[in-house]
Formats: structure tokens, sequence, C-alpha cells
């Protein structure tokens, strides 16, 4: 088993603990294997909605495809969750030249998360650039060009106080002029004035559809996974503020809170894309939502 994985399994064993395996170790299934699983998946912060229709979705497949057991049933929840974790193919910006905008509010790991993106497309041969534009902090743009310099990749920063949206442009200037192909735009996690952080998105969104017209933009919300159900009001909180194409999940090497990313992608229909298991550059992989959701059950 890859390094990577032990870590993830060592990180939802807390979630996936005894309770599945006592459901799942017996054999008939009964309507008191459907209670149980349901009561176990929200104590695993699924969530209730999500639960009780996962549960209706199992329900079904049994029904249709003629399950005997448990085991059966096992492997049929966990496809149902991974269809809902992990919808489409592959990253769309994988073969690709784009921009990767990345919000979310301070300490859930937006630094890390970019630096290791940064890091990961350089080794597959992609050309990223970083900019800077959170700049309501100073040490914001102090500790991304520290990622920036261990990712080997270049960094546009202005002062603090500056308009993020300039950074940006100042940022494709760059990238073109470098020959980029992937721009990782940090930005500032207000997100108590949710006004201040839609015109701020808006406005770099704008400058990168007039600069860069015709190349993809993904933006990416980052979530700390050990705050739970808080993760799942920050995704609903930054939805209305902008639209997401996707999730970077953080800090799951050591949470009891795994099951949250089925909640989220279930309550807000987009993807995970990334997760991050450890605070070193190789800590973050694509997600892959059959393997999570068999680590999960
Ligand atoms: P930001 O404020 O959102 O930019 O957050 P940072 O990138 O500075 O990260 C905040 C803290 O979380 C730092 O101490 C990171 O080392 C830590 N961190 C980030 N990602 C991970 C992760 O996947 N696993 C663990 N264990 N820690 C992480």
């Amino acid at each position: 088993m890859s390094n990577f994985l032990t870590k993830l399994k060592d990180g939802l064993k807390k979630t996936r603990n005894s309770w599945f395996d006592a459901i799942f170790g017996e054999d008939r299934i009964s309507d008191e294997f459907f209670e149980e699983l349901e009561e176990s998946m929200i104590l695993a912060d699924m969530g209730v909605e999500t639960s009780t229709s996962l549960v209706e979705a199992l329900r079904q497949r049994i029904k249709d495809d003629k399950l005997k057991n448990r085991a059966e049933a096992r492997e049929a929840l966990i496809s149902l969750i991974a269809q809902r974790i992990a919808p489409e193919g592959s990253f769309p910006l994988d073969d690709k030249a784009g921009v990767i905008l990345i919000v979310g509010v301070n300490g859930v790991g937006k630094t890390t998360s970019i630096g290791k993106i940064a890091h990961e497309y350089k080794s597959r041969g992609r050309k990223p650039m970083l900019a800077a534009a959170d700049t309501f902090r100073a040490a914001a743009a102090e500790q991304l060009g520290i990622w920036a310099e261990r990712a080997g990749v270049p960094m546009v920063r202005h002062q603090e106080g500056s308009d993020p949206a300039a950074v940006v442009y100042d940022a494709i200037a760059s990238y073109k002029a470098k020959g980029c192909d992937l721009l990782i735009v940090d930005t500032a996690g207000r997100l108590h004035n949710k006004k201040n952080l839609m015109n701020e998105l808006s406005k770099i969104r704008k400058v990168i559809e007039r600069e860069l017209p015709n190349v993809p933009c993904q933006v990416l919300l980052v979530l700390d996974a050990t705050t739970g159900q808080n993760a799942l009001a920050q995704a609903l909180a930054f939805q209305e503020a902008s639209d997401l194409d996707g999730v970077i999940l953080t800090k799951l090497d050591g949470t009891a809170k795994g099951g949250v990313v089925v909640n989220i992608c279930n309550t807000l229909h987009v993807p995970v894309r990334f997760i991050g298991v450890g605070e070193g550059i190789d800590d973050l992989k694509p997600f892959d939502g059959q393997e999570f959701a068999q680590a999960l059950l």
C-alpha cells in the first residue's frame, strides 16, 4: 500500500472504525441493517439528508441487482458514494493550459495546497506560475513566496493592501512572457464580508477573462476536513459568493471527519479534486472517489 493510502486510511480509521465493521460484519439484510447504517453514516459526518438519500439509493440498488448479503451491499454503497463524490472525469486542467483560482478562509491550508499543486504539476512537466493576490495580509505573500521557492516556480506579488486584480493582471503578463501554462491564484478569504469577497473575486475573474480569453479557469475551494460540519457551512457560503468548480480537502491525515467529503459533494454538486494528507510538498493527491469511499467504509 502506498504511503499516501496508509496515511489516508489512518486518518479515516477514526471514522471508519468499529461502526461500519460491525454493521458489515453480519450477513442478513434487514430493516435494522438500514437503520444502523444510516445512523453510522450520520455519525461519520455525512449529514442527515445525504445519508438518508444514500441509504434510499442503496435499498433500490439491492432490490434492482438482487443483492443477497451485506458484503455485496457494502460494495454497492461504495460505488454509490464514489459516484456522488467524484462524478466527473479527471481534473480539466490536467492536459491543457488554464487558471486555478484558489478560495477559502485563512488557516484551511490554501498556501500549502497551492505550493503542493505547483510542485505536482511541475513534476509532470508543466510550467506553473503563482499570483499572490491575497494582498490583505503581508504574511500571505511571504508564505506563498516560500512555497514558490520550494516548488521552484515563479511568483508575482505586490505590496500589502494593493489591488488583488492588479496582481493577477501583472501575473498574467509574466505568465505569458515566461511561456507558463498553469496560473495558480491565491485570494484573500474574508468570508465575514461576503459582498467584498464577491466583488473581489468577480474583479479578478474579469481580468482573467479579458487577458486570457478562452483559457479555462477552475475555482477551487479549500476546506479543512478536521472542521467537519463547519467546512460544509463555509462551502455553502463560498458557493453564494462565487461559482465553484471543485474542492480541495486538506488535513485528511488527521481527522475523524472524513465523511464530511460525501456531504459536501452531495450538497454542492461539485467534485473534490485534490486532497491534502500532510504538511510536506508531496502530501497532495488527485482525488479518487472509489478509493476514498472504500477507505471510508
Ligand atoms: P492558509 O492560511 O489557508 O494559507 O493555510 P496554510 O497553508 O498556511 O496552512 C495552515 C496550517 O495547516 C499549516 O500549519 C499547514 O502546515 C497545515 N496544513 C495544510 N495542509 C495540511 C494537510 O493536508 N495536512 C496537515 N496535517 N496539515 C496541513
